[in-house]
């Protein structure tokens, strides 16, 4: 098969935009940061430059560009809208890179693409109902359910990372809700419930010479120093560790309960670096829990680690749901 697609992940630090051949064979791929200063067409303008300059020999015979995006998306215009984490908030995406190409342009939340892209390209091929989970500065995941990829009335389901797993609602989100999943196991927020919890904590005299505890008296705690310092089997991390673990394990519960998926694949960064301390936790944390009524799923961290959500994008653009299409109301040249 001749011809070839371009995929591209709009994340809120770094935009990779790559080219595939039709089999979704990544050929080459560039890594920029994303503009965070500028207009609303800017961060359109500079992907469109980017790949102008980098795939010119190619791009006669490109059949579609897909796009995994962090959100909040309105499908229908192909915008990014009130992004809490890009500083444009508000932006075009699809529709400008559209125009300039005149290629179709399929656009997703970054999580939808990913699972889009595992089902297309990865372990999700044999499965009808997969789910892909990312635990990285956010918390998001991505669906598909009887084969069908749910995208809700804008294409903003499954912000499972803003799901309620506290009631008592210790923690405060950056979203401005109480209790959810990403206020207690984010990348982002992990330092601040680690030292709530220090400050509720009688601390021993042994865990006081703990890295951690220095860490948390000096100001400098980090996701980094605790998971780090769990895995060498620090006592204090651990605690720290397992206790976060609880509120993962409680959005896991919800996940399989919700939607009753044969395959669950995780990737993002928190997993991805802190395999023993995250992942296997999570696992064993599902396994021996009594709060899931269905028969539990295969979980595993996704093969495409930090490429999923372009692997989504080309996935997007190789084999574009249908649903998807029908809601993308900018779409042209399909
Ligand atoms: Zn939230």
């Amino acid at each position: 098969m001749k011809g070839h697609v371009i995929g591209v992940d709009v994340g809120a630090t770094w935009t990779r935009i790559a080219l595939a051949n039709l089999h979704g064979v990544i050929l080459d791929k560039y890594i920029f940061k994303t503009p965070r200063e500028g207009d609303r067409y800017t961060i359109a303008e500079t992907i469109t430059i980017n790949i102008i300059q980098r795939y010119k020999d190619s791009i006669a015979d490109v059949k579609a560009v897909g796009i995994g995006t962090a959100g909040p998306l309105e499908l229908s215009t192909g915008m990014v809208i009130n992004s809490p984490n890009i500083p444009m908030r508000t932006f075009e995406l699809a529709r400008p890179i559209q125009d300039a190409l005149k290629k179709p342009v399929i656009m997703a939340n970054d999580c939808v693409a990913a699972v889009w892209g595992e089902k297309v390209l990865g372990l999700g091929k044999d499965y009808s109902n997969v789910v892909y989970v990312t635990i990285s500065s956010g918390i998001g995941g991505g669906m598909i359910v009887n084969d069908a990829l749910l995208l809700g009335k804008m294409g903003n389901a499954h912000e499972i990372g803003h799901t309620i797993v506290d009631v008592s609602g210790k923690m405060k989100c950056g979203c401005g809700g109480y209790g959810h999943w990403e206020a207690y196991a984010s990348g982002v927020n992990v330092p601040r419930f680690a030292a709530m919890l220090l400050n509720e904590m009688s601390i021993s005299g042994d865990e006081r010479a703990s890295p951690v505890y220095r860490a948390f008296v000096e100001g400098t705690l980090s996701t980094e120093i605790i998971y780090s310092e769990a895995a060498k089997g620090d006592k204090l991390a651990l605690k720290i560790v397992d206790k976060i673990n609880r509120y993962n394990i409680a959005g896991f519960e919800n996940i399989i309960n919700l939607y009753d998926p044969e395959l669950i694949t995780i990737g993002g960064a928190v997993v991805l670096r802190n395999r023993e301390i995250v992942f296997k936790r999570i696992v064993s944390g599902i396994e021996n829990s009594k709060g899931v009524v269905t028969s539990l799923p295969k979980i595993v961290i996704t093969p495409f680690e930090d490429d999923i959500v372009l692997v989504g994008a080309i996935s997007l653009a190789l084999l574009p749901p249908q649903n998807l299409i029908k809601m993308l109301k900018y779409i042209q040249y399909i």
